[in-house]
């Protein structure tokens, strides 16, 4: 833990460690059989147009119920399963999961709807990831430019140029990538001009201020303007409130995504 906190720190252990570190172990464990057993299970987030307010498409979210623990935050077992691995194979069913469910989503909505997945930097580390994603698309029969891979700017601090190569190679495909957490972390805007992205999308952190607090939605503002003077569409994540949702068509924002205006999710078990 002491290295989790930088280099040269130090921590004397004491006994409720020993517990989050026995519930962690727990959980790890329990995660690396919720493939097989059936715990896993991903949710549609439906995004929204403006100002018309028609379905744009959906975001695929991860979610884990284990018969003992119960739910379990996504916050807390992607990042697990980012460091030990696992994200590989689960983002592998997840991404397979969504993609045979199009289908069902197309006939359920009328227009077929653009599906956004998460995709970590540790996928993009696997040589089998790009193969995959050609054999799950040709399986499926969906057409790649319903899809959209979402990515953080932590896939181009690791690895840039297998970030670029690899993004390159989805673009090619006919792929969408939107650059997700916009705002967050450190935003360099670099990364705007020397991807190849499509979207960018306003973290939920700068929709939650709007009509609390003066001056932040200035901040939306200026993403927005920002990634349109760069060809790029805008999602804002995490709206709530009418109030948020009558700034961001006021201000040229291209979709809305959050529980606002949601329906009921669409759910498909792994
Ligand atoms: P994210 O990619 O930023 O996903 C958006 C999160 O914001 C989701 O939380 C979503 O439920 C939540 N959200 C959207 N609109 C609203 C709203 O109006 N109000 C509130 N309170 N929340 C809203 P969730 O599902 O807990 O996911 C958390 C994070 O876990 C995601 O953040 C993403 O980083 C990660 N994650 C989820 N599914 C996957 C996945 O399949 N693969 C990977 N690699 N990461 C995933
Ligand atoms: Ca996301
Ligand atoms: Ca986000």
């Amino acid at each position: 833990r002491a290295k989790s906190h930088g280099k040269n720190q130090m921590e004397f252990f004491d006994e409720k460690m020993q517990i989050t570190l026995e519930n962690q172990l727990n959980i790890e464990r329990k995660l690396s059989s919720a493939i097989e057993n059936k715990e896993l299970y991903i949710e549609f987030q439906p995004q929204y147009k403006l100002p018309s307010g028609e379905l744009r498409g959906f975001e695929v979210l991860a979610r884990w119920c284990n018969p003992i623990i119960g739910q379990v935050s996504p916050t807390s077992f992607i990042p697990m399963a980012e460091s030990n691995g696992l994200i590989v194979s689960i983002g592998k069913r997840i991404m397979k999961e969504a993609c045979f469910g199009f289908e069902k989503l197309v006939s359920e909505y009328k227009i077929p709807p653009t599906l956004s997945i998460n995709v970590s930097v540790v996928q993009f580390q696997d040589p089998e990831f790009i193969p995959y994603v050609k054999s799950i698309i040709e399986a499926s029969g969906i057409e790649p430019k319903y899809l959209e891979f979402e990515i953080t700017e932590s896939v181009c601090i690791t690895s840039p140029e297998v970030a670029r190569h690899i993004l390159t190679e989805l673009k090619l495909l006919g792929i969408k990538i939107s650059l997700d957490d916009f705002g967050t972390g450190y935003s360099s805007l670099s990364y705007l001009r020397t991807l190849p992205l499509d979207v960018v999308k306003i973290d939920k952190s700068f929709i939650e201020p709007i009509g609390k607090i003066p001056n932040e939605k200035n901040i939306v503002k200026t993403i927005i303007d920002m990634a349109h003077q760069l060809d790029l569409e805008v999602i804002a994540e995490g709206i709530e409130e009418k109030i948020q949702y009558d700034y961001l068509i006021q201000n040229n924002c291209d979709y809305v995504q959050g529980n606002y205006i949601g329906k009921p999710l669409p759910i498909f078990a792994l």
